[in-house]
């Protein structure tokens, strides 16, 4: 038997879609489940009634141990460096960048390394800015995070974007972990560098890895959610993937896919009065 999650709470959309597939369902607090032994092509189902549909996925949500999200554009609205750009009048030259290596047509570290150049000599302070005025969390992302908590499910972003943000996200919203690149930084300008190894798609999946070793939870128990193709990677390596308003090949891979709601969507799957 298949489970149909419908997220929403309208009977109107509901009932229209038990009208399109011609099979029962059942009200739960926050969404409706559907019960069929039939294959329903759901991609359809989504377009026509504008609203986020996903199986039941095979994983066990009651044994979560480990949840681990994509920054940029996934947990938050923006691209932290096409921001950054802005303020040296660069964000289009920079964008087109980001999007190209989100979409998986650039290598990743590559295009940072670029892209992080062009930002040499400008202020530090220009972090902040995009901080307090341009990044906002996305959509139910802190009732998700509250919510994990109370699963005792642990909670980390992982970026390839940069630490300044990870690090103050991750004490805003109360996440236990987080990794990024670091921006090298003289005489409060930026350096047009960043420290060490980047934080790229094989990083992510590492860092996935490093967290569940720590608390030894296996990846199976482990959910990641991100948009770009540098969330591909650790998607391979944890139970369960979330594509989060995503790049086409994202879409194609991940076993949940949230394109119309909020992150807290996600809560749905634990719905434990079945
Ligand atoms: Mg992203």
């Amino acid at each position: 038997m298949n489970i149909i999650i419908l997220h929403t709470q309208d009977l109107v959309i509901a009932n229209k879609m038990a009208d399109a597939v011609g099979v029962r369902f059942e009200s739960q607090a926050s969404h409706f489940r559907f019960s069929t032994d039939k294959e329903i092509d759901i991609a359809p189902l989504r377009e026509a009634l504008d609203v986020d549909i996903n199986y039941l996925p095979a994983f066990d949500f009651s044994k979560a141990g480990l949840f681990v999200s994509d920054m940029d554009s996934t947990l938050i609205n923006i691209e932290c460096i096409d921001e950054i750009a802005d303020f040296a009048n660069l964000k289009a030259q920079v964008a087109v960048i980001t999007e190209r290596a989100m979409q998986g047509e650039l290598d990743f570290s590559a295009s940072l390394i670029e892209r992080v150049a062009l930002l040499q000599g400008l202020n530090v302070e220009v972090l902040d800015r995009v901080y307090a005025e341009r990044l906002k969390v996305n959509k139910g992302g802190k009732a998700l995070i509250q919510f994990l908590k109370t699963q005792q499910i642990k909670t980390a972003v992982v970026s390839g974007g940069f630490s300044y943000f990870t690090q103050r996200l991750a004490q805003d919203i109360g996440l236990d972990y987080n990794r990024a690149n670091t921006l090298v930084i003289e005489d409060n300008q930026l350096t047009g560098k960043v420290k060490g190894d980047i934080v790229n798609a094989t990083a992510k999946a590492e860092f996935v890895v490093e967290l569940c070793a720590k608390h030894q939870v296996s990846p199976h128990q482990a959910i990641v959610i991100g948009d770009g193709a540098n969330d591909l990677e650790m998607m391979a390596v944890a139970g369960l993937s979330v594509a989060y308003y995503a790049k086409p090949a994202v879409l194609e891979y991940a076993d949940i896919v949230i394109n119309y709601g909020g992150l807290d969507i996600m809560v749905d799957f634990f719905n434990k009065s079945l």
